[in-house]
């Protein structure tokens, strides 16, 4: 009798121990499919448990078949609770809902069979009996032994020291209880030890210690994708795509998803750089997304080929606990609006410092460029010399008066475009006045920017108008020496007159 109130306390402890245990771990994570299995079959052991602590106390076999019948909810319960979790674990693939039925038929079979088969006024046959208690130790034999198989080989197969730990911690203390219950319920009977106490529910607290540890310390159920992205996903309307810590895809957000136009398993166990087109490859390697970093401007690919303009932000993963990589969120930011936007800008700024007659820049951009040319050069005296040109049409207005305004227009363009030719990349042109232009030469020597200025006089006055009536322009040609940009358009300016008194048609060089 003491030894039944020995177990009896014993099991009342167990049961504060899968209350306590199954309880907390729910709460850690309660969308967490893993983490409501684990409280299951913690509440699986706490019945059992219970039940078992009146059993042992029961006077009569009626009260003891009673609490062992309450027990049955747990003790056939048990193993497929234990199996279903390593499965979720492990993420095996057998771990769909369909096979719930299957993996808890035997559970309802045994249940069924000790509810309504057994009692102490039933004469169960011997045959049942024996089909009842074979059956049940097959089954649980075989539930645990597929449990430890199957923790030992994920163990085995990943290169997480996280896992190998977890994995190892699972089976050792899997083992534990299962050996202590083929030692007292097979092995020792076998050998003579007959009326050991079945205490497989207090056995158990073992693994669910060690299962307990494995949660607190090694972060089992934390770091589960789907849970962590469900999380991020519903709370930030960002795109989240979660890697590997071989910058596979894991996981990918909806929203990710509807702007590639991928399906999720197109993507995952892919590698990231499939997203990225060459050039990008480099920038974005498994490498740079080990630390926390900020992409700007990636070109990223969309199922039909085109490109969207994003900005990515990495956010790397470790574990604090062993100082290892496990992978990496990124949040991507879609920026085609940031793109329009900017070229808009850029528009609207081109319109500003623009001529719209000519497209050529306007006088006050064409300042604004001669200042900054003059300034680049007088800190770095050793480039080249800055050259500039004077462009006047001659005797315009009879042009205008003879063919119209809107020939004069056309002149002022067909000039523009003959100037913007030959001076190419070599500097800028702008429209200084009414047909007055100005040519600014960065590094070009006084000679060049002569040589340049004949062969645009030439072109325009050998250019084939629409109208009969000859086209000339007069140019002068000045070298900044230590001048103001006001000095150096005034030297210009006073060779383009010489020019203009020395006849027209001509380049003043100074
Ligand atoms: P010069 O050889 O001395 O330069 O003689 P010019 O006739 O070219 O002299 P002036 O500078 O006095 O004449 C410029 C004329 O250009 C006056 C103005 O009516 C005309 N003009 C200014 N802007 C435009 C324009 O945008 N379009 C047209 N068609 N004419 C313009
Ligand atoms: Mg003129
Ligand atoms: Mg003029």
């Amino acid at each position: 009798m003491e030894l039944n109130n020995l177990l009896s306390a014993l099991s009342l402890v167990a049961v504060y121990a899968y209350l306590h245990i199954g309880v907390f771990a729910l709460l850690k994570n309660r969308n967490s499919i893993i983490n409501k299995v684990f409280f299951a079959l913690c509440i699986a052991y706490a019945i059992w448990s219970f039940a078992y602590s009146f059993a042992y106390l029961a006077d009569t076999p009626r009260d003891f078949s009673l609490w062992n019948k309450v027990a049955a909810f747990g003790w056939c319960s048990f193993s497929a609770f234990t199996l279903y979790l390593v499965l979720l674990l492990t993420e095996n693939r057998f771990s769909s809902r369909y096979i719930i039925f299957f993996l808890f038929l035997p559970s309802a079979i045994f249940l069924l069979m000790a509810l309504f088969l057994f009692g102490p006024e039933m004469d169960t046959p011997p045959l049942i009996s024996g089909i009842f208690y074979i059956g049940d130790f097959i089954y649980n034999f075989v539930y645990t032994a597929l449990c430890i198989y199957l923790l030992a080989r994920w163990g085995n197969r990943s290169d997480s020291l996280r896992v190998k730990k977890q994995a190892r911690i699972l089976v050792l203390s899997g083992l534990i209880p299962f050996s202590l219950n083929l030692l007292t319920q097979t092995i020792l009977p076998f050998f003579g030890f007959k009326g050991l106490p079945l205490m497989g529910q207090i056995y158990a607290v073992f693994m669910v210690l060690g299962t307990y540890l494995v949660i607190t310390k090694y972060k089992l159920m934390r770091i589960t994708g789907n849970i962590i992205l469900d999380e991020v996903e519903n709370k930030i309307i960002e795109l989240v795509i979660l890697l590997n810590d071989k910058g596979e895809f894991i996981q990918v957000s909806k929203h990710v998803l509807k702007l590639l136009g991928f399906e999720e398993s197109e993507l995952l166990g892919k590698q990231i750089s499939i997203l990225f087109r060459e050039e990008d490859r480099d920038r974005v390697t498994l490498e740079t997304l080990r630390q926390e970093n900020e992409y700007e401007d990636v070109q990223i690919c969309t199922r039909s080929g085109e490109t969207i303009p994003v900005h990515i932000m990495s956010v790397p993963i470790n574990d604090q606990a062993l100082n290892e990589f496990l992978g990496v969120l990124l949040i991507v930011r879609d920026i085609r609006k940031e793109y329009e936007l900017r070229a808009i800008n850029a528009e609207l700024h081109e319109r500003t410092i623009r001529d719209s007659l000519t497209n050529l820049y306007n006088h006050q951009h064409s300042l604004e460029l001669l200042t900054a040319e003059i300034n680049k050069h007088r800190q770095n005296p050793e480039a080249g010399m800055l050259s500039i040109m004077m462009l006047d049409i001659d005797h315009f207005k009879k042009i205008n008066d003879t063919h119209g305004h809107l020939y004069g227009d056309y002149i002022i363009r067909t000039v523009s475009d003959i100037m913007r030719k030959n001076v190419g990349c070599r500097g800028y042109v702008g429209r200084f006045g009414g047909e007055e232009f100005i040519i600014i030469l960065p590094d070009t020597e006084l000679s060049d920017a002569c040589t340049i200025g004949e062969e645009i006089r030439r072109e325009v006055y050998r250019y084939s108008y629409t109208e009969q009536m000859p086209v000339t322009v007069s140019i002068g040609v000045s070298q900044l020496q230590d001048e103001t940009a006001m000095q150096l358009l005034k030297k210009a300016d006073d060779l383009l007159y010489i020019a203009k008194q020395g006849g027209r048609n001509r380049v003043k060089c100074e």
